[in-house]
């Protein structure tokens, strides 16, 4: 009996676009969390989040190369459907999963013209090229044909977060709801390039990211925030012999420089081992 309602209730993987759209078609109240695979407790807190306030949650696992500047990073990218399917199986009402393929997304393979603004080529917008306009495309083509009331979206990639709010909440009836980062015990961010790392590495990089997360409580008391950030920056580099692409501390309503402590992060991205982490706090 058990195992029966098991299978009834069981998460539906969804392949093509034809079974998405018939499959979604007789429901409103959607949550959708959108993903590159490689999943761990920081996705899964998004469609825990996401079952809570809809009826029903689909997670898709796509990773968009249109969203990559760089053709090693995209290849290298850690991605296990055989492993993901595993986890998100064991989350009770997780309803559907969608795994695209290239031809589903970029079915008319026009040309999208999406454009950041000047004043948000900054952060990571800076450093990868191309990469929020390949991002800002995807969700555009994937809100289309789910039509989700709510998209769950990590703070992590908080840069991400806010540009695709305000462009997906402009165009359609969705609405875009950030999530908390999700740490390990050792207050590093999860991240599916973390799985890149050997163990020694990651210890290593949770050294250099509980360095950065001491930065949030100095800041506290200094006035020139972003000057003593600059200078940290140069410190963190020669000590731990790292590459930072940036550190620096911004307002989270509209991403502009701020040396106020208060309703700003620390936003930073750096290379380990050639990989690129991200984070903000
Ligand atoms: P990704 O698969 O890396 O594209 O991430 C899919 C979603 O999960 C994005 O909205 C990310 O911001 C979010 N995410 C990734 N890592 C974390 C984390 N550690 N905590 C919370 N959300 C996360």
């Amino acid at each position: 009996m058990f195992y029966l309602l098991n299978i009834l209730i069981q998460m539906k993987i969804l392949l093509n676009n034809q079974t998405l759209i018939k499959t979604l078609r007789p429901f409103s109240d959607i949550g959708f969390v959108p993903t590159m695979g490689g999943i761990h407790k920081g996705h899964i807190s998004l469609i825990n989040k996401s079952i809570k306030s809809n009826k029903k949650t689909i997670v898709s696992i796509f990773v968009n190369p249109k969203q990559f500047n760089s053709i090693k990073d995209f290849k290298s990218y850690p991605s296990s459907i055989k492993d993901d399917l595993t986890i998100l199986k064991r989350i009770k009402k997780l309803d559907y999963v969608y795994i695209p393929k290239f031809k589903h997304i970029y079915e008319n393979n026009k040309r999208s013209n999406i454009k950041i603004e000047k004043k948000y080529k900054i952060l990571c917008a800076k450093f990868r090229k191309g990469h929020f306009e390949g991002v800002l495309d995807v969700m555009n083509r994937l809100t289309k044909k789910i039509k989700p009331k709510n998209i769950f979206m990590g703070e992590k990639d908080f840069q991400q977060f806010f540009l695709v709010k305000n462009f997906i909440e402009k165009r359609f009836d969705t609405k875009i709801i950030g999530c908390k980062t999700i740490r390990n015990r050792n207050n590093l961010a999860l991240s599916s390039r973390n799985f890149l790392f050997k163990k020694k590495e990651l210890k290593q990089v949770e050294k250099i990211s509980n360095k950065f997360l001491k930065l949030k409580i100095k800041i506290k008391k200094i006035r020139e925030i972003n000057k003593f950030l600059q200078k940290s920056k140069k410190e963190i580099e020669n000590f731990f012999d790292i590459k930072i692409e940036y550190l620096e501390n911004r307002s989270i309503k509209n991403l502009s420089k701020s040396n106020k402590y208060k309703g700003s992060r620390i936003f930073l991205a750096y290379y380990f081992k050639d990989i690129r982490l991200i984070d903000n706090f």
